[in-house]
């Protein structure tokens, strides 16, 4: 059995809230639990709603009452290449294309999709096109079109999506930078977590990561989505 290795991710856009400690505690003792190791990562990509204050109140809290993690944090800030590098993985795979719709096409498209009563989504039209990247173009993940996947969920047992209600997904956007999907599933993977414990927040999310994973050929992980406190 490969050791367990946990992780708390919190996105330093506020401080830390009872929620964001539940989901570090419970990521520590599962980890301590299987003679783990129970990593921090601050996904602090959102540049403009990231600060470095509340990543030290983060980590304070959380050391404070002892969940201290076993190698020292990392932060997405500083990992750009190693996403952008992840990115022409997929795209000499074949797994990713090129997409040039305008953001007034695609408010069309959706205004469409709901007139004529569809789920509103990216409808996949620059797909086959072969477009070339240009300082206009976003990266697309071609998500299979039929199928499914199905999440083992250690708490809610199997979850099964239907590919076809998955749009494809952007990895990189026009300037360039990685989107948040890509960051989350390419450190999972250098971190070399095992099991992913988060909030149901993040259930739907997970579908979509595992296309990204599947596309890299990264290994399956071990998921736990934790109920959110309320009130
Ligand atoms: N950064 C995400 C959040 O703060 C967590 C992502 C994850 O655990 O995969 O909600």
């Amino acid at each position: 059995m490969k050791p367990v290795i946990t992780r708390f991710a919190p996105s330093p856009t506020g401080t830390l809230h009872i929620g964001g400690l539940r989901t570090a505690l419970f990521n520590y003792v599962y980890s301590k639990q299987n003679n783990g190791k129970f990593l921090i990562r601050i996904e602090d990509t959102d540049r403009e709603r990231s600060t470095k204050e509340f990543e030290k109140n983060i980590l304070d809290n959380l050391s404070s009452i002892g969940l201290t993690p076993d190698e020292n944090p990392i932060n997405q800030s500083e990992r750009n290449e190693i996403y952008v590098k992840a990115a022409e993985k997929i795209i000499e795979s074949g797994k990713a294309y090129w997409c040039d719709c305008s953001p007034e096409d695609l408010e069309l498209m959706r205004k469409e999709q709901t007139e004529a009563g569809k789920k509103p989504m990216y409808d996949g039209r620059s797909r086959n096109l072969g477009l070339p990247k240009t300082d206009k173009t976003v990266l697309r993940l071609a998500t299979p079109e039929s199928g499914e996947i199905v999440v083992k969920d250690l708490i809610r047992g199997e979850i099964k999506f239907n590919n076809n209600e998955l749009d494809d997904l952007i990895l990189l956007r026009s300037d360039g930078t990685p989107t948040y999907h890509l960051c989350n599933v390419v450190d999972d993977f250098e971190q070399k977590i095992t099991t992913v414990i988060r909030g149901e927040d993040h259930i739907s999310n997970t579908p979509r990561q595992i296309h990204i994973q599947n596309a890299l050929g990264y290994p399956e992980l071990e998921y736990a989505h934790l109920p959110l406190v309320l009130g």
